[in-house]
C-alpha cells in the first residue's frame, strides 16, 4: 500500500500529523481508485479533529493557498495537479425531510459508517505508527474484487437518510460495470419516491455522469427498473412499452433510445450529442397513431420533440443556452439524412440540409448512423450504403458551394441601401427569395447573381433603385 503513497505530500502530511498529534487518513474515492487502477487527482484527507485547522497547517507545509468552506467544515488546497480536500471526521444523524444531517464530531469509524458504499469507505492511515495501513471495516476490498456495490449499513436506512445515494449507486454501477447488491436494489425500489427531496441540480449531476459512461444504458435500465426515472424524467419513461393493434406492434422506443445512446457513446464523448440521442424520439409517444392500412406512425415527432427540449432542459436544470439549441437542432433534423438516404438525392436538398445544420452536420450524421438499430442485416447494409452516398454528396456540395456557415452574399443592409428603404417586411421578403434561389440552385452563390436577383425582385415589388450620385 505504501507504494501508492509515494508522492512526497503524504509523508509531509504524516509528519504534520505527528507534530500536531492528530489522527489523519486518506479516505474515499482516492483509496477505491488505487485498487481499480484508476489514477485519481482528487484526494480526500480525513482528520480526526478539526479539518480546517489541519488544512491551514498543511497549507504552510506544502506552500499552497488554502480555501476554506466554513459552512461545510471543509478546506481545500491545490498542490501541482492534485486537489486535496480536508474534512473532520463526522458522526451523522438524519431527519426524514432533509438530506442535511445533524452532524457531530466523530471517530474514524463513525465517519466510515456514514459513507455511502463499502468501496467508498476504505481509509489508509497516514499516522506514523501505521503509515500505509488499510482500514477497511466493511470489506470494501472484497466487494471491489467481486464488482459489487453494497452499503455499509442497512441499505434501507442508507438510502432513506440520503436519497442521492440511490443515484450514486446506479452511477458507480454504470461507470465501473459493477452489480448492485440485491438488497440494495430492493431498498432503492422501496425508497425511490424519496428522490423528491433531492434537488434537480444534484440529480442531473449524477445523471450526466451516467450519460458520460461508456455504456450509459446500464444506468438507465436501473433507473427505470427501480422506479427512480419515473420521478424526475417521466418523458423518457413514456417511451417504454409496445402497443399492438391488429397484430401490429411498434418498436419499444425506450430500448431503441438506449441503443442509440450506447451507439453514440462508442463514437463521441460529447455530453450534448448524447443528450440529443436521448431526446431524438422523445415526442414519439405524443405523436403515435395507428393508421389503418399503414400501421404505426409518429408524424411530426421531430418538430414536437424539438419543442419539448426547452421544457425538459428547464425541468432537469440543464443549461438553457447554445447547448440546448444544439440538442434542439439535432432533434429537429434527425430524420433529414435518412430521408435523403431513401430518395434520389438532389443537390438542392443536400444544400438545404447543410445550410440548416451548419457546423453541426457531422454530429447530425453521427446521430443518424447511431439511429440505425434494426437487427435485419440486409436493412443495416442498405442504410449504411445510402448514408455513405449522402456523406459523399454532402462533401461534394460543400466543396462546390461552401454552404456550411454560409451567409447569403447580399445582406439586409445592402437591400435597404439599394432601394433607399428602412427595415421592414420588404427587406425580409427579398432576403428570403435570394436565399431560396441559391439553395435551390436557381442562381449561383455569388454576389453578382444575388444583386441581379435583388434588383429584379425589388422591381416586381414596386421598389426603385437609388441612383448612384457618382
Ligand atoms: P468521483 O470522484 O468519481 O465522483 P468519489 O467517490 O470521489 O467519486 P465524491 O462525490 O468526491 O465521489 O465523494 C468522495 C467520498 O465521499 C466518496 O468516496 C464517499 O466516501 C463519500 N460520499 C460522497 N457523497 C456521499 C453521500 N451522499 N453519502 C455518503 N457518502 C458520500
Amino acid at each position: 500500500m505504501k507504494a501508492h503513497l509515494q508522492n512526497s505530500i503524504f509523508k509531509k502530511l504524516s509528519k504534520l500529523a505527528e507534530e500536531t498529534q492528530t489522527e489523519v487518513y486518506v479516505i474515499g474515492g482516492f483509496v477505491r481508485d488505487i485498487f481499480l487502477k484508476r489514477p485519481s487527482k482528487d484526494i480526500d484527507i480525513l482528520v480526526v479533529g478539526n479539518g480546517i485547522d489541519f488544512a491551514e497547517a498543511a497549507g504552510k507545509v506544502l506552500k499552497s493557498k488554502v480555501s476554506i468552506f466554513k459552512s461545510f467544515g471543509t478546506a481545500m488546497l491545490r498542490h501541482g495537479e492534485l486537489e486535496i480536500e480536508f474534512v473532520g471526521a463526522r458522526k451523522e444523524s438524519y431527519r426524514s425531510d432533509s438530506r442535511k444531517p445533524i452532524v457531530e464530531n466523530g471517530t474514524l469509524s463513525d465517519d466510515q459508517l456514514r459513507r455511502d458504499f463499502t468501496i467508498n469507505a476504505m481509509a489508509i492511515s497516514l499516522n506514523a505508527d501505521s503509515f500505509g495501513k488499510l482500514v477497511d471495516p466493511f470489506n470494501g476490498i472484497d466487494d471491489l474484487e467481486e464488482n459489487i456495490i453494497r452499503t455499509p449499513l442497512d441499505p434501507a436506512e442508507t438510502f432513506s437518510d440520503d436519497p442521492l445515494r440511490m443515484l450514486r449507486a446506479i452511477r458507480f454501477a454504470t461507470q465501473l460495470h459493477f452489480k448492485i447488491d440485491e438488497s440494495a436494489l430492493d431498498a432503492i425500489r422501496n425508497n425511490s419516491e424519496r428522490i423528491k427531496i433531492v434537488s434537480a441540480e444534484r440529480i442531473t449531476d449524477e445523471l450526466n455522469k451516467i450519460i458520460l459512461s461508456d455504456i450509459p444504458s446500464i444506468g438507465f435500465k436501473h433507473l427505470y427498473n427501480t422506479g427512480l426515472l419515473q420521478h424526475f424524467f417521466p418523458q423518457m419513461v413514456a417511451l417504454y412499452g409496445v402497443d399492438i393493434i391488429d397484430g401490429h406492434g411498434h418498436k419499444d422506443n425506450f430500448y431503441h433510445t438506449l441503443q442509440v445512446l450506447d451507439n453514440i457513446a462508442v463514437h463521441s464523448s460529447d455530453l450534448w450529442l448524447r443528450w440529443a440521442a436521448i431526446l431524438h424520439d422523445i415526442a414519439k409517444p405524443a405523436t403515435k397513431r395507428f393508421e389503418k392500412g399503414i400501421g404505426w406512425t409518429f408524424h411530426g415527432h421531430e418538430d414536437k420533440g424539438a419543442r419539448m427540449v426547452p421544457k425538459i432542459f428547464a425541468q432537469l436544470k440543464l443549461p438553457l443556452n447554445e447547448k440546448m439549441k444544439f440538442v434542439q437542432k439535432l432533434v429537429q433534423l434527425h430524420l433529414r439524412p435518412i430521408v435523403l438516404a431513401k430518395d434520389i438525392v438532389t443537390d438542392s436538398a443536400v444544400r438545404r440540409l447543410l445550410f440548416e445544420a451548419g457546423d453541426d452536420i457531422d454530429s447530425l450524421m453521427l446521430l443518424c448512423h447511431a439511429d440505425v438499430t434494426t437487427k435485419n442485416d440486409f436493412k443495416v447494409k442498405k442504410y449504411r450504403r445510402n448514408f455513405e452516398l449522402v456523406t459523399q454528396k454532402l462533401k461534394d456540395v460543400e466543396e462546390q458551394d461552401q454552404i456550411r456557415n454560409w451567409q447569403p452574399p447580399v445582406s439586409g443592409t445592402d437591400i435597404m441601401e439599394a432601394f433607399g428603404i428602412t427595415a421592414g417586411k420588404e427587406v425580409g421578403i427579398i432576403k428570403n427569395q435570394i436565399r431560396e434561389a441559391i439553395l435551390e440552385g436557381d442562381i449561383k452563390n455569388s454576389r453578382e447573381e444575388a444583386l441581379d436577383l435583388m434588383f429584379e425582385k425589388g422591381k416586381q415589388m414596386g421598389l426603385s433603385p437609388v441612383t448612384s450620385s457618382k
